[in-house]
């Protein structure tokens, strides 16, 4: 069985972690900064060297390219991404990129003629530091203007940041592939939870990836003397607040298993100690892998939001914010990616993604699949996230065995 070479691996592995290294041994690449284009250029200099083709698109997106035998073959992608967060770690997105390159070295080395275009993918602006998932929502030409005229960094952040690498906006939708041209996409990457770890599981097959929605919750009541109003004719709003807090947790707990919610932020109004707030600001997210589930935990929600400031005299107003569905992967691509670990004798285990990833774009135009192996103590998007090599190099295998599946003739969505 055909398996990468984990000594190379590893030595891509750390030349990219030092690249952005910080301190306490995590990286700092933020999409366009110094470090990230330094990452790229790195990784196209590696294809280069691989003898290996480097194309770079409209979106920025980077890629090393090993032909098919055929013209005009499908293009099987493997990716992820260089960016990091700010002060993030050394796994997330790099990893993938890295076991990507060497899937592809060991096919070349092999030999091997596969009836596919293999190409390794680095997208841009995966975790957002300008827009989220541009590069891969660009790819499947689904990038909104809407998204990039509000963007999550900022209007200015992001054209000054695409003028830094010389990417037009209006150019950005030519980065779109047909989807025909696609064979699949499959990514390796870390879990960032905590669930293969303590379940002694090694790898990860992710079987959707959750959706999202995000409220701007208001509770009003009246501002009063904190020493003169008598409890019980308070209108206390951040009464209200703190019993939504306790609510939604209960409520979750207790009836919608596999979906979590967050207040994650309160902001009282005026905001003293000697006085009653008269206004609480929350900010409500909640996340389902199922999008019925998500409609049923919405109106649950509202109607906990109104129970609570009917029982304390308050005023709610409740504002949408943002929204993503969630994604399935495609079984296809899973059962690959199952036999692929099997045939290493590796423990599997199907879950969901909690984090958003490149992949729940390219879904919407190609069968994708991912990967996951554990995280230590399920820490990410911290310079002290830690993955064991043992399990980075077993991911990399099972990516090469689901890719040589994919990749071949049998592939179901090949015909
Ligand atoms: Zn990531």
């Amino acid at each position: 069985m055909l398996r990468v070479d984990p000594d190379r691996l590893r030595a891509d592995f750390d030349a990219l972690a030092a690249i952005g290294g910080t301190a306490a041994g995590g990286v700092n690449r933020p999409t366009f900064g110094d470090a990230h284009l330094a990452a790229r250029a790195w990784f196209l200099e590696r294809a280069a060297a691989a003898g290996l083709e480097a194309h770079v698109d409209a979106a920025g997106n980077h890629s090393a390219v090993l032909p098919a035998a055929a013209a005009g073959a499908p293009t099987l992608l493997l990716g992820s991404h260089l960016d990091s967060v700010l002060d993030g770690g050394r796994f997330d997105g790099g990893l993938g990129v890295v076991a990507a390159l060497e899937a592809l070295r060991t096919v070349q080395d092999a030999r091997l003629e596969l009836p596919v275009a293999l190409e390794a993918i680095d997208f841009t602006d995966e975790e957002g530091t300008l827009v989220g998932l541009l590069g891969s929502w660009a790819v499947t030409g689904a990038l909104s203007p809407e998204v990039l005229r509000a963007p999550r960094g900022g209007r200015d952040a992001l054209l000054a940041g695409l003028a830094r690498v010389g990417l037009a906006e209006e150019r950005l939708a030519d980065a779109r592939r047909e989807p025909g041209s696609l064979a699949g996409y499959l990514e390796l990457h870390i879990e960032q939870g905590p669930v293969l770890e303590r379940k002694g599981v090694e790898i990860g097959i992710v079987t959707g990836i959750v959706g999202s929605r995000s409220f701007r919750i208001r509770f009003a009541g009246a501002a009063a003397h904190a020493g003169t109003t008598p409890m019980d004719v308070r209108r206390d709003a951040g009464l209200g607040a703190a019993a939504f807090v306790v609510g939604v947790r209960e409520l979750v707990v207790r009836a919608y298993p596999g979906a979590v919610a967050t207040v994650g932020n309160i902001r009282l109004e005026p905001g003293g100690f000697n006085v009653v707030p008269g206004l609480a600001h929350l900010a409500l997210e909640f996340r389902s892998p199922d999008a019925a589930q998500l409609d049923a935990l919405e109106a649950a929600l509202v109607a906990l939001a109104h129970g609570l400031a009917d029982a304390h005299g308050l005023e709610v107003e409740i504002e949408p914010v943002g929204r993503w569905e969630p994604t399935s992967l495609d079984p296809a691509v899973r059962a690959a990616i199952e036999r692929a670990a099997g045939a290493l004798g590796l423990s599997t285990l199907e879950l969901p993604s909690g984090a958003g990833h490149d992949a729940q774009a390219l879904a919407a135009v190609t069968p994708s699949g991912m990967i996951f192996v554990p995280s230590r103590g399920g820490v990410s998007h911290r310079p002290d996230e830690y993955t064991a090599w043992e399990d980075c190099v077993n991911g990399a295998n099972v990516l090469l065995g689901a890719a040589l599946e994919l990749g071949s003739s049998e592939c179901p969505f090949q015909q």
